[in-house]
């Protein structure tokens, strides 16, 4: 699982994320909400220490970092890996096709032979039906399919959490529910996955839990399916009524 503890971070006087404290348990599903500014890109680039805290401390599976003791390279790389990344950009490598998109990170950070590094990706497309686009290059792919394959080079690398920060906020709409397809059937394999999200279907179907940010805090969570249904807050309510 994912556990935060007293999570603080300021950008100069700017203070973005105020003493959060959030638990994933392992295999469950966690959705993010809240308003644009309210800090959820950070919070998600906290927990892959993208952006170094502050103030307190993240546990991924056996692997914590505490920001209060001075961070060492080498914990930050270990628990870095415990964590797979996808955004709303793909950010995958225009000059690489499909398969080596998937194959490098592998043997880059896990040092897995070519061999290895292509069997486990061929397996993944397979999952995610596009073993007959590795040896596309993803620009001959749609945004959809770019996204898919953006989520199988982060799972290649067997993380012991997926974040999500909004991945399909760039897709038409349709195309966006083939990628939500993909994390949905991940979500069944017991994958543990922080999703920031529009989507509120996705939220209360695939969602174990719903967290509401503002301001840079947690102003409520819970069941997804009772706060959309009858929120505590009343911030939570206008952000529910502009998305719904
Ligand atoms: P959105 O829904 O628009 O993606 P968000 O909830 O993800 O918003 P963040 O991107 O986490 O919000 O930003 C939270 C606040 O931190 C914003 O006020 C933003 O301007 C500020 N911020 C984020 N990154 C930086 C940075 N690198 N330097 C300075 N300020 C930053
Ligand atoms: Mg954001």
């Amino acid at each position: 699982g994912v556990e935060v503890r007293n999570l603080s971070k300021s950008f100069g006087s700017h203070l973005v994320l105020d003493d959060i404290s959030m638990t994933v348990a392992p295999g469950s599903v966690t959705a993010l909400i809240g308003p644009s500014g309210s800090g959820k890109s950070t919070l998600l680039r906290c927990i892959n220490l993208l952006e170094t805290p502050d103030r307190g401390s993240i546990t991924v599976g056996s692997q914590t970092i505490d920001a209060d003791q001075r961070i060492r390279d080498v914990d930050l790389l270990k628990l870095r890996r415990q964590v797979g990344m996808v955004f709303q950009s793909f950010n995958l490598f225009p000059h690489f096709s499909v398969l080596r998109n998937i194959t490098f990170p592998q043997e880059k950070i896990l040092g897995r032979s070519r061999e290895e590094a292509e069997e486990r990706a061929l397996t993944l497309l397979g999952r995610v039906g596009l073993k007959d686009k590795a040896n596309h290059h993803p620009t001959q792919c749609s945004g959809g399919q770019q996204q898919r394959i953006a989520i199988v080079r982060a799972l290649a690398l067997n993380p012991q959490a997926m974040l999500f920060d909004e991945p399909t906020s760039a897709l038409d709409p349709e195309i966006g529910l083939e990628v939500l397809a993909v994390m949905r059937d991940l979500a069944e394999t017991g994958m543990t996955m922080i999703v920031v999200t529009h989507e509120m279907q996705f939220a209360r179907d695939v969602g174990d839990h719903l967290v509401v940010m503002a301001d840079g805090g947690i102003i409520e969570e819970g069941n997804p399916e009772e706060i959309m249904s009858d929120p505590r807050e009343e911030r939570t309510r206008r952000f529910l009524n502009a998305v719904l």
